[in-house]
Parts: C-alpha cells; sequence; structure tokens
C-alpha cells in the first residue's frame, strides 16, 4: 500500500487531507507539533490500521519508519494573529521543516509538495494573479516572518529538485475555509462565522471593500491530492484556491443570512499590509490537474455556519 506522510496533518487543512487519501487507499502518517492543530482534527481516524499520528515538531530530523512514498509539507500557522503570537516559529517551520521534509523525501525517493500561499504575492499589482506574477511583498513588515519564509521554502524546493533531482511540486494556496478551523484564529469567515452565531458585531478591517475569494476545504484536499499524484506536475507551481471573487463586505452580510443572525455589522481601521484584492488564475491547475473548486460559496459557507453551531454549542453551553 503507499504510504502518505502529512506534516501539519492535525491542522485544519491537513486533517481534511488525510480524510482524503485515506478515502483513496492510501496508508497515511500525520506528523504534528499541534502548535496551531488539534488531535481532535483527527480523532475520528485513531484506531485505524491504516493511520497513524505521530507528534513531532519537524524543525527537528524525522525518523519515521518507511519507505514513505508521498510527503505533503502542511505544517506551518498561517492565520494573521499567528503573524504576531509565533512569527519566529513561523519562520522556522517553513525553513528547518522545509529542509527536513525534503531530506526525507529524498532518503525514500518519494514526491514532495510544499503547502505555499497566495500571501507571497503579498500586496499584488496584478490581478488575478498567476503563478508566473512574482509578488508585490514587503520583505520587513509584520506580515514578512510568514511571506518570505514561504518564498524561502519555495526556493529550498525548488532548489532541491535542481540540484539533487527531488521530484517536487508547489501549491500556492488561496483562503481557504470551512470545518475545523480553528476558533479564533482571527481568519475572515471563521470570525464572521462565530460572531454571527454568538449574536456578536460582524467587524469588517477597513471599508469592507478589499475582496477575498474563498475555497472549501474538501475542494482544496482535492487540489492538493491532483498535484501530488497526478503525472507531469513535478517542478510545477499550482494556484489552487475559488476564483469567485466577493468583498469582505459581502461575506459578511452572506454569513450574516446563513446563520439567520440579526449581528451588525461593525467596521475597524485597516491592518497595515493586509492585501487589498486576492482572487487566483487557476486556468493551470484547470489544465494540467483538470481541477477547479465544485462547491459553491453559499453551499460551503451554510455546511460551515452549521459544523460551527454544533462545535460552539459543545464549547459553550449555557
Ligand atoms: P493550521 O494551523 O490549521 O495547520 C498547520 C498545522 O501544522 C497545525 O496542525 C500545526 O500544529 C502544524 N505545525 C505547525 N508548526 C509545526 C512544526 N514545527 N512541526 C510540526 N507541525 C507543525 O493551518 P492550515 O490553514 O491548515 O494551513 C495548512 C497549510 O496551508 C500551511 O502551510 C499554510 O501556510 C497553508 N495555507 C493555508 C491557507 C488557508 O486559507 N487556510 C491559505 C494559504 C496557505
Amino acid at each position: 500500500m503507499n504510504t502518505a506522510l502529512v506534516a501539519g496533518g492535525a491542522g485544519f487543512i491537513g486533517s481534511h487531507l488525510c480524510d482524503r487519501l485515506l478515502a483513496s487507499g492510501r496508508r497515511v502518517i500525520a506528523v504534528d507539533s499541534f502548535l496551531t492543530g488539534r488531535p481532535e482534527n483527527v480523532a475520528h481516524l485513531a484506531g485505524r490500521p491504516d493511520f497513524q499520528l505521530i507528534e513531532h515538531d519537524v524543525c527537528e530530523p524525522l525518523d519515521v519508519e518507511g519507505p514513505v512514498d508521498a510527503v505533503f509539507h502542511l505544517a506551518s500557522p498561517a492565520s494573521p494573529t499567528d503573524f504576531d503570537r509565533i512569527p519566529e516559529e513561523i519562520m522556522w517551520v517553513n525553513a528547518l521543516g522545509t529542509r527536513n521534509l525534503c531530506d526525507l523525501a529524498q532518503r525514500d525517493g518519494a514526491r514532495l509538495l510544499l503547502a505555499s500561499t497566495s500571501e507571497i504575492y503579498g500586496d499584488p499589482l496584478e490581478h488575478p494573479q498567476r503563478e508566473s506574477y512574482f509578488g508585490n511583498v514587503n520583505p520587513i513588515g509584520p506580515r514578512a516572518p510568514y511571506d518570505e519564509s514561504k518564498r524561502f521554502a519555495e526556493s529550498l524546493v525548488m532548489m532541491r529538485r535542481r540540484m539533487h533531482g527531488l521530484n517536487a511540486r508547489v501549491v500556492r494556496i488561496f483562503n481557504t475555509y470551512g470545518p475545523r478551523m480553528r476558533l479564533g484564529d482571527g481568519r475572515m469567515s471563521i470570525e464572521f462565522v462565530t460572531n454571527a452565531l454568538r449574536g456578536e458585531p460582524l467587524t469588517v478591517v477597513g471599508d469592507g471593500s478589499q475582496t477575498r475569494s474563498l475555497c472549501f476545504v474538501t475542494d482544496m484536499a482535492a487540489g492538493i491530492s491532483r498535484a501530488m499524484y497526478l503525472p507531469a506536475t513535478d517542478g510545477q507551481v499550482f494556484n489552487l484556491g475559488n476564483p469567485s471573487e466577493h468583498s469582505v463586505a459581502e461575506y459578511a452580510e452572506l454569513i450574516r443570512d446563513i446563520a439567520d443572525s440579526s449581528s451588525e455589522i461593525r467596521h475597524v481601521p485597516a491592518r497595515p499590509d493586509d492585501p487589498q484584492r486576492r482572487q487566483p488564475d487557476i486556468g493551470r491547475a484547470r489544465k494540467v490537474l483538470d481541477w477547479q473548486p465544485e462547491i459553491a460559496p453559499v453551499d460551503g459557507l451554510r455546511r460551515t455556519v452549521d459544523w460551527y453551531r454544533e462545535h460552539l454549542a459543545l464549547a459553550e453551553p449555557s
């Protein structure tokens, strides 16, 4: 049986990827330090003979029993609150963690996939963003620990490919949402959903005209899996996300409606370096991976609201 190692497997996207890989008949080893993820995200997989969860910081070398044939590197905090709280941890996992995971993939002759981010485009001057755009990044601003370490990780992976023949690809993930996002982690969709369900004001940064394109997490897991396993992906970079673009103010209203909430929508000052526009061009993923998001925002948001309604009720008994 093929064995995939998912670094960051107890995180939001990583846990959905584990579900998908297991459903397609692969054995999965999830490696996670629980820095921002939770064992609860994969608790439903515990006890399966084809699933193993290892607590480990990938900044330290890994010695898992092999061979593994695919290494997915999703181990990195990704939310704006983490950029202030644990910026150094972010930099090291994208640097040392990437090195250690490349070493492991090279040891076993495995394929490697790096989960990068749309943030490597910074505050883009091209719209929508294609993979060939090099970005507009502030290297010393408050988002730099994330943006620049992801750029470093991309460089490292592609250098290992050129110099050592590592079979590697990069996916640049755009805003993703859905069940298992960490409560209170500052990302727009989860903040709006929890605010709406609690009857609290929905806080829109700036005037709300900045755009976001949201991809439902099961669509994202499907794209990541295809980028790893389809032929002709070695050496490629793929934008993965939902090109359907809406303003932050529109999302606030949509989520409030879906949650059937009477929360007020409140505006607060913009954060420095908060990107104004973000929309993937997924032409390459469509063509090479035959992939595009299938779940419409209104359906994905409904599934997300339903999940949080249940989990908030458990977390906050009245
Ligand atoms: P997440 O925080 O839920 O998942 C990251 C996981 O990595 C967590 O389980 C965390 O505990 C683990 N981790 C962090 N540092 C580690 C370390 N040193 N050793 C081992 N495990 C470690 O975040 P996510 O949203 O699931 O993001 C997954 C990947 O996707 C990240 O690489 C992130 O940069 C990328 N990404 C996510 C989004 C999004 O919208 N969610 C957007 C762009 C990119």
